[in-house]
């Protein structure tokens, strides 16, 4: 199922990951829906992590808190969104290392540290699906920004 994210936060998440990767390191977001609309994209958040060039690691304290919080407040990491030093691919560690490896979860990677024009054209998009595999998908038809 796709996700209707506003422009207005596509834009704020890039300029998150520019300025917290500042062109060197990968940085990481997630895209916050409500249980109930899992579907409409509210809110970014973007974790405590520690990231090179080589990838990032999210604060593993950060993130038990992180699903507490979600449980509370009824809300789902819908889509994980991280930036690539150069090409946007899914590497053996992001399949690996996906924050909520479940079918539907979505991950998204931008290439160049998300330096480039506020596109989806040329992200890397997939998805699990219900063999819990990851599946390539386009990341235009998939997201709906609006
Ligand atoms: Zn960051």
């Amino acid at each position: 199922m796709g996700v209707r994210v506003p422009r207005a936060l596509f834009q704020q998440t890039l300029d998150q990951l520019r300025a917290c990767g500042n062109g060197q390191s990968e940085c990481v977001a997630y895209w916050i829906a409500d249980q109930d609309e899992p579907h409409v994209i509210l809110r970014l958040v973007h974790p405590e992590h520690r990231s090179g060039s080589f990838g990032y690691e999210v604060d593993s304290g950060y993130v038990t808190q992180f699903f507490l919080d979600l449980r509370r407040d009824r809300e789902t990491v819908r889509v994980q969104v991280h930036t690539h030093p150069a090409e946007a691919s899914h590497s053996r560690t992001d399949d690996l290392f996906a924050l909520a490896p479940a079918p539907g979860f979505l991950s998204l990677v931008i290439p160049g540290f998300a330096l480039g024009p506020a596109v989806l054209v040329g992200c890397h998009l997939v998805e699990i699906g219900d063999d819990g595999n990851w599946n390539e998908i386009d990341p235009e038809v998939t997201i709906e920004l609006v």
